[in-house]
């Protein structure tokens, strides 16, 4: 297995829309093992293709350092696609590894379904709600090329926006390793 570099804001990658999957041979299995042991080795508990400059629609998630969800099985969400959104909305703090350090409220749906493949080529639906839907929708988000910025309003934007030229270029502390720029 390996690590790989994760992709920062302002890279190209993260501002497209991926590619769907069209094998699940094994050398799309050994990429996502590498996108597990990538997200864990940053403490990580999700990590959408693009984040490892891959054109690919796939997440991780593993959500079992969090408390309340140390039973909850690490999972690959492979073409997924979002089929419901509830109404009601919540706001909670969120970070991302292509955004080091920054931290902001986003609003998003409290509860979601999702349908996607998993490794074995099969379509599942998964219903989540709470933090579980808050990061299906974050590493989603990744794959249609939107990131934390794109989902707070502008006045939150603009206080952000020195943070971002900063991480942008490179001037943040990160104990994982990063694309060059
Ligand atoms: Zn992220």
């Amino acid at each position: 297995m390996a690590i790989m570099p994760i992709t920062i804001y302002g890279d190209k990658i993260l501002r497209q829309t991926v590619k769907p999957v069209k094998a699940i041979d094994d050398e799309m299995i050994m990429i996502i093992k590498n996108m597990f042991e990538t997200m864990r080795n940053a403490n990580g508990i999700g990590l959408a293709g693009n984040q490892v400059n891959l054109d690919k629609s796939v997440f991780v998630i593993d959500l079992t350092p969090v408390e309340g969800y140390e039973d909850l099985p690490p999972k690959v969400f492979i073409n997924p696609e979002i089929i419901e959104y509830s109404d009601d909305t919540v706001f909670f703090e969120e970070g991302c590894l292509s955004l080091p350090n920054l931290r902001a409220e986003v609003e998003r749906p409290e509860a979601i379904k999702i349908k996607f493949l998993n490794t074995g080529e099969e379509e599942e639906i998964l219903e989540a709600d709470d933090f579980y839907a808050r990061v299906i929708l974050h590493e989603f988000d990744h794959l249609i090329g939107k990131m934390i910025p794109d989902r707070v309003d502008e006045f939150i934007r603009k206080k952000l926006s020195d943070e971002l030229k900063q991480i942008k270029n490179r001037q943040v502390e990160v104990d994982y390793e990063i694309t060059q720029k």
